[in-house]
């Protein structure tokens, strides 16, 4: 996530990145508006209107992957979606903790029902609504269980095709996703690429990806060969 701290109507139109640790933003202490806007520019194709990328509540050019959360009233990177449970936006900086938290979830729920289980076998002679209580647990426990698991799995695919869930969800309202074939995922290097970013570069809160370019996109829209198979392609 990244926070425009300056205010829209601001005189100097100087942007304000919060960071630690990223080169990029290190170099953007200090600069002006200008510079943003171009280093945002030159992440979409030429040609590409300022005016198309310009949060209108935040008044700064949004780069690629990004968008305006009305809960948070904020611009956040590589959004994925804004979770009302845990009441915050989960985006660049925090999706790989959110993965985790999901299983860990997912485990917790696991293990409880082992113990459930374990009880019930365990206490055949113990008084009837006793294990009827357990039974009722240990069945909301699944249903909570098969929900996460079915979360877990399904954010696991959006890390190794390096996907949002906003970018699942709308692809076809967003303007740079339009023209891209369906089977086709944009900002995907490869899923042992995409999942070691993912895990080991969270300390770069604010990385910006490049739009890929017409060639690239070409590129990975090309039909698997035997060969591509052999080399493991989709992998690599
Ligand atoms: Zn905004
Ligand atoms: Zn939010």
């Amino acid at each position: 996530m990244f926070k425009q701290r300056q205010p829209a109507s601001s005189k100097n139109g100087s942007v304000v990145v919060t960071v630690e640790g990223s080169q990029m933003a290190r170099s953007l202490l200090g600069s002006n508006a200008t510079s943003w806007t171009k280093l945002v520019m030159d992440l979409y194709p030429p040609g590409t209107s300022v005016r198309s990328l310009t949060c209108s509540y935040c008044n700064v050019e949004q780069p690629p992957r990004s968008k305006h959360c009305h809960d948070c009233d904020k611009c956040v990177l590589q959004f994925d979606h804004h979770c009302v449970w845990l009441g915050t936006c989960i985006g660049l900086g925090n999706h790989c903790k959110f993965w985790w938290y999901i299983c860990e979830e997912t485990s917790l729920c696991l293990w409880t029902g082992i113990m459930y289980i374990t009880y019930l076998k365990a206490n055949l002679s113990s008084a009837w609504w006793k294990d009827a209580i357990v039974i009722l647990l240990l069945v909301t426990l699944s249903i909570s269980m098969i929900f996460l698991l079915l979360l877990l799995l399904f954010h696991s695919y959006l890390v190794l095709t390096n996907q949002t869930t906003y970018e699942l969800v709308r692809r076809r309202r967003i303007p740079y996703l339009r023209g891209v074939p369906e089977r086709v995922y944009p900002f995907s290097k490869g899923a042992c690429r995409n999942l070691y970013e993912f895990c080991c570069l969270q300390s770069s809160k604010y990385r910006m990806e490049q739009l890929p370019t017409a060639q690239e996109l070409e590129e990975k829209s090309r039909p698997y060969t035997f060969c591509d198979v052999v080399t493991c392609r989709c992998c690599c």
